[in-house]
């Protein structure tokens, strides 16, 4: 069947009910057939992070308790469960080969997108997929958005397209936050997620320098 496949990708470290929101808008926007959110491996991007990320199985797992009871959504461990780096244009031509006939989206907010020309190959990974790009106005300037998608385009052959969701105040980063000085996460993830990283203490105590 060809079908019109969208990936979310992501840290998720918590997922949260911003990245629901843009993938439900995504698929809206692009007819899309279904969501596959794709929690990462450990990225060499955010190796630096002050407070280390959250290991891929456990990131994988609240992945699979946000997306559950909504049928649009599904979740894909090709990058959690290997080890070391993961490279998204390895993982859409993973994809690509295991279902050559469907079509391929991309779903990334403006912020992600900002840094695609330094993600691996990225010639591969602009021929496998069309982009959805949603603003995250917080987070970037829109004339930079613009100069960015127009230099992808001329330079890869990007296929990249627009869609718009309302502003969601919601980070990952902000729940993380919240947690350490014990503060309520609730709507702002989903209950099943909430109750994970409340049995599993998730995130309460700072890591170690
Ligand atoms: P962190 O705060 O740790 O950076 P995050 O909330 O940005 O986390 P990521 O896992 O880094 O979440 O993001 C995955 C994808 O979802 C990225 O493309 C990001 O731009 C997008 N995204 C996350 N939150 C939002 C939001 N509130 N609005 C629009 N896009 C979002
Ligand atoms: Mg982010």
């Amino acid at each position: 069947m060809q079908l019109r496949k969208g990936i979310l990708g992501g840290t998720f470290d918590p997922i949260h009910y911003g990245h629901l929101r843009i993938g439900e808008a995504a698929a809206d926007a692009f007819s899309l057939d279904e969501m596959i959110l794709l929690p990462s491996g450990f990225s060499y991007f955010k190796a630096d992070r002050k407070d280390r990320m959250m290991d891929p199985m456990v990131r994988y797992e609240m992945t699979v308790l946000a997306a559950a009871g909504n049928s649009l959504f599904s979740v894909s461990d090709i990058e959690c469960r290997r080890a070391g780096n993961t490279y998204t244009s390895e993982t859409l031509q993973i994809m690509k080969e295991s279902d050559p006939d469907s079509s391929l989206f991309f779903i990334t907010g403006a912020d992600a997108l900002m840094g695609m020309r330094k993600w691996h190959d990225p010639e591969t990974l602009f021929s496998l997929c069309t982009v959805g790009v949603c603003s995250r106005r917080r987070q970037t300037d829109p004339e930079e958005l613009n100069r960015e998608i127009a230099w992808l385009t001329d330079r890869f052959g990007a296929v990249i397209e627009r869609f718009t969701v309302p502003d969601i105040p919601i980070s990952s980063e902000m729940i993380r936050e919240r947690l350490r000085s014990g503060l309520s996460i609730s709507g702002l993830v989903p209950p099943g997620v909430e109750e994970y990283i409340t049995a599993n203490r998730l995130y309460s105590v700072p890591a170690a320098e």
